[in-house]
């Protein structure tokens, strides 16, 4: 193989030696409306500012930098299976309705700072909104649409927007999922009060109007059919964005992002780690809501100059080889999807896959959980290209441990995502004593500061949590991924699953404790304990272990699965059906230490037929053999 392990390495360590030269050398690969000042303000740890007194866009970048070379060619490539619709946008398309879309916002009264949520599913109007914010220096918050009304609301009090975007329905699997209804319930229970929601009204679901507050995105464009709206340069550590994502307590955690160095990031990332091209396609199957669809879906390869894929609808409707379809059509050269979705591919008819021509694909990234050999090696071999794991998180915005196959074919290693990736000092360290584990030894997967360009802020809002989550766990200030990993001996690392209640549903990160709040708003519901098990699809299911205030209501099987059912209910109207448990069993007891914490962990084990681990910790070990009966006889 021709591959120079040294420069390789090299590479990774001039990074992280000198990053001020580093970084301001990926720098230019972006468009400065005013050159930056100092590359590095690490005054203030763990706060990290790039490229300060530098001016940029993230808008400009992705779209209007494109317009001199490639206005004609496909910037955006909005496909639903739901809907049966299919549009192409180049770049001079995209220009013009992120101007309409940013002056609507103008004329609805947002404008620099002002928070924006967004509350779509995945249609073209979605990309333009959160590109117009970007274009006016408003600050999106995209909010998944499998959210229900009380995790929406929740997000609504945090970010406070003037604006709220969104549309009458989503759809999935030819099943319409009304979002009005539920951004409207959300918005009564929020104590903000957006001044206007802008509807795409997609003809799905009917909707109910607010009078002076809802207004419809169509009417509206047909105003600014001319809108030129010029960029406001914002300075490289304006917030560009806000992105909530789950920890362990209820509330989420809104990750703030920047403008240069997530440009910067980006745009390095994709040529380096992606290896796209200008002028080629970029698929990446996630959504809008998760990181993955905000830093790969919409600005990674927009800033590239690539067309983007921008999907809705599942992979195996109309049947499974709809995305390969897609990738034969749009001459697909980089793809990017989870695990989970692959296995579920496995399980249809290969020809599916074999009939098309995919000759265009030269690599398939996944991420979001960990990936087995078993559909790693599946995979590749049906496509014939490498599969290349990734292991990030919404905090990072890009990956944290990959091959950079851009800076050289260093190989894969089965089970691993790889190396550190330039820019992160990655380290696994004992959780006690902060000092760094030897090869093969297990520990929490950390970064030291300063993080590179791209990386979350802060918390929106909350300079002190963000210090105190992510920065003081350990004798020494580092980042903690909140994973458990090993790095062998060669420097290869291995995830082995997170440290704190947060479990994996198919790629999409939860948190126990905003599933057992939701349960425990319940009538009948005295306590709840929520752990993640292993599942052979999406990796982790969640499964809940409830006490009743009163253990007749489900004294027969038939009562315990109607109440199972109305629990179900309960979590799907109040956090979405993403947090829906798989499983609801009954207790009369769950086991808890002396001072009451719950032992999610052990309850795990047991559900996983594991050792449930030191039972002199248990204040009522009978508790443990209730969790084992209740598996038995549900
Ligand atoms: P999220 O912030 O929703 O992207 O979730 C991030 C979490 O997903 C990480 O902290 C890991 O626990 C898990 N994760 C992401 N990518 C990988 C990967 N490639 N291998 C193993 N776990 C992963």
């Amino acid at each position: 193989m021709n591959f120079d392990a040294a420069a390789y390495d090299a590479f990774y360590r001039r990074s992280i030696d000198d990053p001020h030269t580093f970084w301001a050398e990926q720098a230019q690969r972006i468009e400065w409306n005013k050159p930056f000042t100092r590359t590095l303000d690490y005054d203030h740890p763990p706060f990290t500012k790039w490229f300060v007194g530098g001016e940029t866009s993230l808008c400009y970048n992705a779209v209007d930098r494109h317009l001199a070379t490639r206005a004609d060619q496909p910037a955006l490539i909005a496909i639903s299976t739901e809907t049966d619709s299919e549009k192409v946008y180049t770049f001079a398309q995209l220009h013009a309705e992120v101007n309409r879309c940013a002056a609507m916002m103008q004329s609805l009264g947002v404008s620099q700072g002002d928070r924006v949520l967004i509350y779509m599913p995945m249609v073209a109007e979605a990309a333009f909104a959160m590109l117009a914010c970007a274009r006016i220096g408003a600050i999106h918050s995209v909010v998944f649409g499998g959210f229900a009304s009380n995790s929406l609301a929740t997000r609504i009090d945090d970010a406070t927007p003037v604006l709220i975007l969104s549309a009458d329905a989503g759809s999935r699997g030819c099943h319409v999922m009304p979002y009005k209804s539920l951004l409207d319930e959300a918005i009564v229970l929020a104590e903000h009060k957006p001044t206007h929601v802008l509807m795409v009204n997609r003809g799905l679901a009917p909707m109910q109007t607010v009078a002076g507050r809802d207004i419809d995105y169509a009417t509206l464009r047909e105003k600014h059919m001319d809108a030129a709206v010029p960029v406001v340069w914002l300075e490289s550590n304006a917030p560009s964005y806000i992105l909530y994502t789950s920890g362990t307590t209820g509330k989420p955690k809104g990750v703030v992002r920047d403008v240069g160095g997530y440009a910067v990031a980006l745009t390095t990332s994709m040529d380096l780690i992606f290896c796209g091209k200008a002028g080629e396609t970029f698929f990446c199957t996630s959504d809008i809501g998760w990181v993955v669809g905000h830093s790969y879906i919409i600005y990674g390869p927009l800033l590239a100059g690539m067309a983007t894929v921008l999907y809705e609808g599942l992979p195996i409707r109309p049947d499974a080889s709809i995305w390969w379809s897609i990738v034969e059509k749009y001459k697909v050269t980089r793809m990017s999807s989870a695990p989970t979705a692959i296995r579920v591919l496995k399980k249809q008819p290969l020809e599916l896959l074999k009939k098309h021509d995919l000759s265009s694909l030269k690599a398939l990234y996944l991420a979001g959980e960990p990936l087995d050999q078993t559909t790693s090696e599946w995979i590749s071999g049906v496509l014939n290209v490498p599969v290349i794991d990734n292991y990030w998180q919404t905090e990072t915005g890009w990956p944290i441990i990959s091959i950079a196959k851009g800076v050289g074919d260093k190989p894969t290693r089965s089970g691993s995502p790889g190396l550190p990736l330039y820019g992160y000092k990655t380290k696994i360290i004992n959780e006690i004593s902060g000092e760094e584990c030897a090869a093969n030894e297990k520990g929490v997967v950390i970064i030291e500061g300063p993080l590179p360009p791209g990386c979350l802020q802060t918390l929106y809002g909350d300079d002190q949590r963000f210090v105190s989550t992510y920065w003081r766990n350990f004798k020494r200030e580092a980042y903690s991924t909140f994973d458990w990993g090993i790095r062998d001996a060669d420097g290869y690392y291995f995830i082995l699953g997170r440290t704190d209640d947060v479990i994996n549903v198919a790629g999409h990160r939860l948190g126990t404790r905003e599933i057992e709040e939701s349960i425990s708003s319940h009538g009948n519901v005295s306590e709840v304990a929520v752990v993640g098990v292993e599942n052979p699809i999406k990796g982790q299911c969640a499964v809940a272990f409830v006490i009743l205030k009163n253990a007749a209501l489900a004294a027969s099987p038939e009562e315990a699965k109607k109440l199972e059912a109305e629990i179900m209910k309960v979590v799907d109207k109040r956090l979405g059906s993403i947090g829906r448990p798989s499983h609801v069993y009954f207790v009369s007891a769950l086991p808890k230490t002396r001072s009451g914490k719950l032992l999610r962990r052990s309850i795990q084990a047991i559900c996983e037929g594991r050792d449930p681990g030191d039972l002199s910790v248990i204040e009522d070990p009978s508790a443990l053999q209730q969790i084992r009966t209740a598996l038995i006889t549900a």
